[in-house]
């Protein structure tokens, strides 16, 4: 396999020695790697702090924007200008946080429930985005800092279950943060690679990857197989952390010290103290056996053993995560080879027992909970740089692959540099109304239009049982061996027909002409933008003319006649701006219809409620 990559911004065949970074983006705590002579390591702070940054923005009144240590300081004394766990918005509407805002002490805009959330800081808004994109600058300066030399590649961690617009929004911080993403990198992941698994060739094994940080809990069991990484199954709870180990040790001690738990809590400042005590005392007994201060005048105790007994239900209820992970991946507990320990608090001895308990192994912690994915994702980078010369993980796709979609799009499955071997896949539907076959065309290449990249092949789905548009579920898997030959598989979910094709899909291809492909992809990118722009244009405006055609053809009797002739008209309008390649006037001529329309819409469906509630007695 040919291992080129080129610089995308300036066009031209990437430096060697450059430098790829590992980023592991935390709810808490955020922190950069690199490797240095083979050896991944964590960078430190300026005088000489530790390797963690606080996921902890904070907007000062000068206007600065401040990062880390100092930011979580203002956490208590002007929260609404200080953002955390902002990790936790990261692609999400406010439908999907309405429930938690009371976990969050700044404000959510709730102007709009469908679209992403927004975070109001003074009377700007900012996207979790933008927000992240702070603590990646942060990381970015301080690995500049350290290193001095400027550095614009990384890999950025996130959780296994992220979906793809969580990734692709983190990818976007990044890029935000001037920092090319090369590959988005699932933490257990990245927790592994740390741990040297997966590295080899024949290293076939099943890993328990167990990570409770400060607010999260997840579990995933990943299967290594030549050096690819399969997630079986992921668990865990996504408000269940060391806080809460905090908060049950603040309980504890209000009622051992009869202190009133309403005066504490409207005490900012104590508030804050007791917080930072408790989590001093937990970290505490990671190396002694009773913690004591006096605080305010309260003689705050905490032997061991009390302690463990308020982790235990904590540690429980992580447990119980563990059992339903292993049995969605369908394994017996006995078939996991390895446990790897994660996070912040699996520092906690008694979370460590009952871990090594439930899976009946010996738990893997000798590298810092706190850094193994930043760790883990330096390896990765190093991997994709093409320093690891001796790993089967060395071998990358130089170009991506893909399919195409409605209107020639090419829909890039396994981007360029992707490690081989590997396996995506991704879940598609049909057009039309019954469709039966579908028709799957593979593509290889950097640019938007599949006519201008290369067709490695195609094949026919044939025999989806006949559904409306949009209901089958087709799941296509691009799997990339080690030897470059591609697989792809597709599969109907309901009726489970499926199909596949082999392809080799470096045959004939040149370095030449690969490096050909690629340079023309960066000259022609805006460009294909631009066609991009008109054909998804083309796209919806097609989509609005059917759901135009229906609803007249739905709501005759409703509608008056004016009303249907400037529908129609307005949609006649739309049909001519379709069949020409204005891309605006596309657009402008959509939100026409779109406006004019609505209002009607509205209506009929009122008009359709209530007939359908006609006659109908309330009690019936
Ligand atoms: P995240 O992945 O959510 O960013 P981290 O992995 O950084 O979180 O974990 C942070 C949590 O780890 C905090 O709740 C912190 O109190 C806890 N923690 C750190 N050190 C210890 C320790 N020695 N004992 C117990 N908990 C610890
Ligand atoms: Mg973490």
């Amino acid at each position: 396999m040919a291992k080129i990559s080129i610089d995308i911004k300036e066009g031209k065949i990437a430096d060697e020695k450059d430098l790829i970074i590992g980023i592991d983006l935390g709810t808490t705590n955020s922190l950069v790697a690199f490797m240095k002579d083979g050896e991944p390591i964590a960078v430190k702070g300026k005088n000489g702090k530790g390797t963690l940054v606080p996921s902890v923005i904070h907007f000062a009144k000068n206007g600065k924007v401040i990062v880390g240590d100092q930011a979580k300081e203002k956490l208590i004394s002007d929260p609404q200008n200080t953002i955390y766990s902002v990790k936790r918005l990261m692609g999400k509407s406010y439908n999907d946080v309405e429930n938690h805002q009371q976990y969050f002490g700044y404000k959510i805009i709730d102007e709009d429930t469908e679209s992403l959330v927004k975070i109001r800081v003074k009377d700007r808004f900012y996207t979790p985005i933008e927000l992240s994109s702070f603590i990646l600058k942060e990381l970015k300066q301080r690995i500049e800092n350290e290193l001095n030399r400027a550095i614009n590649k990384a890999v950025i961690t996130v959780p296994a279950y992220f979906n793809d617009a969580q990734r692709q929004a983190t990818r976007d911080a990044g890029k935000l943060a001037g920092l090319d993403v090369l590959r988005i990198v699932n933490e257990p992941t990245a927790a592994s690679l740390a741990y040297g698994l997966g590295l080899s060739k024949g290293d076939n094994q099943t890993i328990a990857v167990y990570d409770l940080g400060g607010g999260t809990f997840d579990i995933s069991i990943l299967r290594i197989q030549d050096g690819i990484f399969e997630v079986l199954s992921t668990n865990g709870d996504t408000f269940l952390g060391g806080d809460d180990i905090d908060r049950a040790i603040i309980d504890h001690w209000i009622g051992s010290c009869n202190i009133d738990r309403d005066s504490l809590h409207a005490n900012d400042n104590l508030n804050q103290e007791f917080r930072l005590t408790a989590e001093a005392a937990k970290k505490s007994f990671s190396k002694n056996d009773h913690f004591s201060k006096i605080l305010n005048g309260y003689h705050l105790e905490l032997s061991k053993s009390t302690f463990e007994k308020l982790v235990e239900p904590i540690a429980d209820k992580t447990i119980e995560c563990c059992r339903k992970a292993v049995k969605d991946a369908e394994l017996d507990i006995s078939e996991i080879d390895k446990v790897i320990m994660v996070g912040g608090s699996t520092r906690t001895g008694l979370i460590k027992e009952k871990v090594s308990q439930f899976f009946k192994l010996e738990v893997n912690d000798d590298l810092d909970p706190d850094e193994v994915v930043a760790l883990g994702a330096a390896i990765q980078a190093d991997v994709l740089a093409g320093n690891q010369k001796n790993v089967l993980l060395l071998d990358v796709t130089p170009l991506s692959l893909g399919i195409e979609t409605v209107g020639g799009l090419m829909d890039t499955i396994v981007p360029r540099n992707s490690k081989i071997p590997s396996k995506v896949g991704r879940q598609y539907t049909t057009s039309i109304d019954g469709q039966k076959n579908l028709r799957i065309s593979v593509f290889q290449g950097e640019r938007d239009l599949v006519e201008h990249n290369r067709k490695l092949g195609e094949f026919i789905l044939k025999g989806i049982p006949p559904m409306p548009a949009g209901l089958p579920k087709i799941e296509i898997h691009f799997i990339l061996n080690a030897d470059g030959i591609l697989k792809v598989k597709a599969q109907e979910l309901r009726s489970k027909v499926e199909q596949e094709i082999e392809i080799r899909s470096q045959y004939g291809l040149s370095e030449e002409e690969m490096a050909k492909m690629l340079i023309e992809s960066i000259q022609n990118a805006e460009e294909d933008m631009n066609i991009r722009g008109l054909l998804e244009a083309r796209n919806e405006a097609n989509n609005i003319l059917l759901s135009a055609e229906k609803f007249l053809k739905q709501n005759d009797k409703i509608l008056t006649l004016e009303e249907k002739n400037i529908t129609l008209s307005l949609a006649e309008k739309l049909k001519t701006a379709v069949a020409g390649d204005d891309k605006d006037l596309i657009n402008k001529t959509m939100d026409e219809l779109n406006e004019y329309t609505s209002p009607l819409a509205h209506r009929a469906m009122d008009v359709n409620i209530a007939k359908a509630m006609k006659g109908k007695k309330v009690g019936e």
